[in-house]
């Protein structure tokens, strides 16, 4: 550990590891902080993939898309109440992040789709295989490569500044030795708050008690720390709940279990929502069930095409029946619904028309090959869609609109892009959007000092 970088990268998430790998690129000596014992963050627990629009990926394979769709359905589902500047940048940046992963040997090209997507533009890895320790594990082995220093059980504990201008950081090393680093530019890519109870209670008392499905380092110093130099936040308080957790290991079970054409039931045995819709929609169905938590039914030809279903059997979620009848009473529902139920979904499936919830994606494949498989679901706290105001050039700003000299933030800690619902699939393309122009902008900052 050197006493001065030009770039101190907080956080080795999926934003910060990009952040770290362009400023190299660009020149730069840039160190990165882990506050954890190991680098990945909440980036290695996603799993669905990576929204990109008008990739290379896309065009091999015919679909249809454009950054004008992705931005419109990317907007209605944050209710319009996104960052249009950040979500102009994300959208338009996409696919050329997509490309960059791909130069870093991160191949993304296997197509699915997500909840609010019309089109297949969620970018996962070639065997269907969750993308978040894919990334990782690409990530890591490129900071390995490029030499870059990542230090762990490092944890930031404030960023300094002199005159308005940040000038390092001061990190508590392995619990216990405090050290003031020197740099001219600080990235902060410390992820969201979704694993601190006390900050959610505080701003949304409505959700205290749900599980959470974030990694324990998730507890928004980063917000904290920006906000002692007078940075400014937004959106605070929107919290996206997932629909679909496994409760008692507080596990996501990813929307590609959908998006590949499982669907939702009820303990009647019965649908009852369009499983597709945005993740508050879905949320908002499960939660006027009686029993608040449902089965995620599928069958062989869903798991044969979604490589996380093999980990979450392992982790012992999935109940499975050889034919419908059995898998009925596994999961104690009246066999005869839930029967009806796939025989319905099959014909909606066959017509392309889903007359009891409107359903439209993720039904290329009806549910017919047994064996068939449940895995009983409820909501938990996924992710914080707010946190530290930036523009597209990533740099911090104040109440006023000002931007603080050296200091850039990416990933989970910014606020506003997601606007009141993110869409799964985005966050991955956020950290790397923006993660990469962290690392370009600093660079170029530091440069000009
Ligand atoms: P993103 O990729 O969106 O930035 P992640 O959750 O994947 O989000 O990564 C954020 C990382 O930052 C996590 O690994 C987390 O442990 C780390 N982190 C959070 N706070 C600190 C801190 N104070 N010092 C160092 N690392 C931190």
């Amino acid at each position: 550990l050197k006493d001065k970088y030009d770039v101190i990268i907080i956080g080795a998430g999926g934003a910060g590891m990009t952040a770290a790998l362009e400023a190299k690129e660009n020149g730069m000596n840039p160190v990165i902080f882990e506050k954890m014992a190991a680098a990945g963050g909440n980036t290695n627990k996603s799993s669905s993939g990576m929204n990109a629009s008008e990739t290379k990926f896309q065009q091999e394979q015919n679909i249809e898309d454009s950054n004008d769709l992705f931005y419109k359905e990317t907007l209605k589902g944050g209710k319009n109440t996104n960052d249009t500047d950040l979500l102009r940048y994300f959208v338009d940046h996409s696919a050329s992040a997509i490309d960059w992963l791909d130069s870093k040997g991160i191949s993304l090209n296997n197509l699915t789709i997500t909840g609010g997507m019309s089109v297949k533009r969620t970018h996962r890895p070639e065997d269907g295989s969750a993308v978040g320790q894919f990334l990782v594990n690409g990530l890591v082995r490129n900071v390995q490569e490029q030499d870059i220093p990542l230090f762990v059980n490092a944890d930031v504990k404030e960023i300094t500044e002199k005159d308005g201008k940040v000038t390092g950081v001061k990190v508590l090393l392995n619990g216990e030795e405090e050290k003031t680093i020197e740099a001219s530019a600080v990235i902060v890519a410390t992820g969201g708050y979704g694993a601190n109870m006390e900050l959610i209670a505080e701003v949304r008392p409505d959700l205290k008690g749900l599980v959470t499905t974030n990694q324990e380092g998730s507890t928004g110093d980063g917000i904290k720390m920006i906000e002692a130099l007078g940075g400014t936040t937004v959106d605070m308080d929107q919290i996206q709940v997932h629909p679909t957790v496994q409760q008692e290991q507080s596990y996501l079970i990813g929307e590609a279990v959908r998006g590949e054409g499982g669907i939702l039931v009820s303990s009647e045995g019965k649908r009852f929502t369009n499983e597709l819709d945005t993740r508050d929609n879905v949320t908002a169905a499960i939660n006027k069930l009686p029993e608040k938590s449902a089965y995620i039914v599928f069958d062989s030809g869903v798991k044969s095409r979604v490589k996380a279903i093999q980990q979450y059997e392992e982790m012992g979620f999935v109940i499975q029946g050889d034919s419908i009848e059995a898998l009925a009473k596994e999961i104690n529902v009246p066999a005869d619904q839930l029967q009806a139920t796939l025989d319905t979904w099959n014909e909606a499936v066959k017509n392309k028309e889903d007359a009891e919830f409107g359903r439209t994606t993720g039904m290329d494949n009806d549910l017919s090959t047994g064996p068939f498989y449940a895995i009983k679901i409820a909501p938990g706290i996924h992710y914080t869609m707010g946190g530290v105001k930036i523009n597209t050039n990533t740099e911090v700003l104040t109440t006023d609109g000002q931007p603080i000299p050296g200091l850039f933030a990416a990933g989970e800690v910014i606020g506003g892009l997601h606007g009141s619902n993110r869409i799964g699939g985005n966050s991955v393309g956020d950290i790397i959007v923006f993660g990469y122009q962290a690392g370009v902008k600093a660079a170029e900052y530091v440069k000009a000092q």
